[in-house]
């Protein structure tokens, strides 16, 4: 069996620090690869070895697997670890490391293939009996043929882009008239986006919840799942709050869809980490949106309640080794939730909102989880994707670990720039919420601007206040512009409390 002595992580931010500290326990040497934008990143400063990608933009750096490659010879790496986003389900990519005699941590390149173009996984769960949302299983060629369907099927539609990911090239038709011209804007968007202009048809499910479960199968055809994660609260279609396990799914179901996601790993003779995504509907039908052939952004979550490491995991598996444990020795032990703090303003869109880490100051305790990977000080980049930190509790039931997480929400101090934490706190106090009573529209039915200020209690009033001061002697030293963003700072928090 293949031992791992070396391993490069193909990433950057918080899932580069995280997949490298689990490395370090395992006594495996690591490799950062970072871009200028990145240099002082915790990630780099971390590592054993670092080198210098290129430039800031991701074509230019995160996105050059041939020069990862070289690096990997170079420096005597024997496994590359790809994140998420970025290479990690691109199949050539996966393929040419293997041909460089390296270990791609991760499935082989040809599930990343089938998995990756949505209408070819339908395809190749077919006979697997998985549940699917009605709609065509290949690409849409012709117009009317295909409206002859979307009436069939019954409005509204969603049309999708076949490589579509990232919650990007969707389009929702209401109504018949529409049709042709979503289609056309879809196609256009498929192409420039992903390359591949294919899109297919799906029944719009109305209410639906966005349940995922987590899947390890090792290289001897052993696979197990590892329950659900409820990713429901999502804006722009992308999740911002996940928790496990789902407030509604009971032990029967948690069984039927642990079993659907296994078929599909079956299906692609799925070897690795995996998550199998499944959208439900308000009668608690589930069924099969798409497989993700990598580590998940939320997959704390699932490590909190199994008290399984899954990059562990993943190292072992690419090294070769039969899984640990069976399906049998897997229970669920309390609940977690993690909010992603993105640096984003909920008052403005969710539009991100880069800039500088003035304050940051980490919440700590008993069962609080934060991967992150900035300090105080840095700047959010606005080459990448503004996610500056994901935060994890975990309880004895829902309720403890919610209560954990709005206490935790509290003692995170970031100041300098808008994020989303403010909204996460507002959700998990929400009824809806609560009562787990939500489907993937709550930011569209409970969220507006204005319930952010009546969040604010005098006492947080009073503590941002002091802390704004406190910067503002600070950044006395520093640059004019971040001196004028400070001081806007203060003088609104010393504003709110008149
Ligand atoms: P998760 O389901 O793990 O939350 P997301 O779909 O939010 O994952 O994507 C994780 C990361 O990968 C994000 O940074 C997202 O922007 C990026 N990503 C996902 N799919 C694609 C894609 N097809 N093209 C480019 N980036 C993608
Ligand atoms: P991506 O590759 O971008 O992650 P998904 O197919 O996983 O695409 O869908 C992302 C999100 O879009 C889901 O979590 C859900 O909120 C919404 N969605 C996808 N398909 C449907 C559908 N048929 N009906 C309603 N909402 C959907
Ligand atoms: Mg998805």
């Amino acid at each position: 069996m293949p031992e791992i002595k070396k391993l490069l992580v193909a990433n950057r931010g918080e899932i580069s620090l995280r997949i490298m500290r689990t490395a370090r326990e395992m006594g495996i040497k690591t490799v950062a690869v970072y871009s200028e934008a990145d240099r002082l990143s915790p990630n780099v400063i971390f590592a054993d070895e670092a080198v210098c990608l290129g430039p800031p933009a991701s074509s230019q750096s995160y996105l050059l697997g041939d020069k990862i490659i070289e690096e990997c010879k170079k420096l005597e790496v024997d496994a590359i670890h790809p994140g998420y986003g970025f290479l990690s389900e691109n199949a050539d990519f996966a393929r040419k490391v293997r041909e460089a005699g390296l270990i791609f941590v991760g499935p082989s390149p040809e599930s990343i293939a089938v998995m990756g173009s949505k209408l070819a996984a339908k395809q190749a769960v077919g006979k697997y009996d998985i549940p699917l949302v009605p709609g065509t299983d290949e690409a849409i060629t012709d117009i009317d043929a295909a409206k002859v369907k979307a009436a069939e099927i019954g409005y509204p539609i969603l049309i999708k882009a076949s490589a579509g990911g990232g919650g990007k090239g969707m389009r929702i038709v209401e109504n018949e008239g529409e049709f042709e011209e979503q289609m056309q804007r879809a196609v256009s968007e498929a192409q420039s986006a992903f390359g591949d202009g294919a899109v297919f048809i799906e029944k719009f499910i109305t209410s639906p919840r966005h349940i995922e479960i987590q899947v390890l199968g090792d290289q001897h055809g052993n696979t197990v799942y590892l329950f659900e994660r409820e990713c429901s609260i999502q804006r722009r279609h992308q999740k911002v709050i996940e928790e496990a396990p789902s407030a509604v799914v009971t032990p029967e179901m948690r069984k039927a869809m642990g079993e659907a996601a296994v078929g599909v790993a079956m299906a692609c003779n799925y070897y690795g980490a995996g998550t199998v995504e499944f959208i439900v509907d308000d009668k608690l039908n589930f069924y099969f949106l798409e497989m993700n052939t990598r580590l998940q952004v939320e997959h704390p979550v699932t490590e909190m309640i199994t008290g399984k490491d899954l990059v562990r995991e993943q190292i072992w598996i690419a090294e070769e080794k039969p899984l640990s444990f069976q399906q049998e020795d897997l229970k669920i032990n309390g609940h977690a939730v993690e909010v992603r703090v993105y640096a984003e303003d909920p008052k403005n869109n969710f539009l991100p909102d880069i800039g500088k880490l003035i304050t940051y100051r980490r919440p700590q305790g008993p069962g609080v989880r934060v991967d992150d990977g900035f300090e105080e000080g840095m700047d959010i980049p606005i080459y990448y994707d503004p996610m500056i930190a994901k935060l994890v509790t975990h309880g004895e039931n829902r309720k403890a670990a919610i209560d954990k997480m709005i206490r935790a929400i509290d003692d995170y101090k970031i100041i300098g720039i808008q994020t989303t934490l403010a909204f996460c706190k507002f959700a998990l106090r929400h009824e809806a919420f609560v009562s787990g009573n939500f489907d993937t529209k709550f930011v569209e039915h409970y969220f507006t601007p204005a319930v952010l200020e009546e969040q604010f209690s005098d006492e947080e009033s009073e503590l941002l206040a002091a802390l704004a001061v406190e910067f503002l002697s600070k950044a006395s030293l520093k640059s004019t512009t971040e001196r004028k963003k400070t001081e806007a700072i203060s003088t609104s928090w010393r504003n709110r409390l008149k």
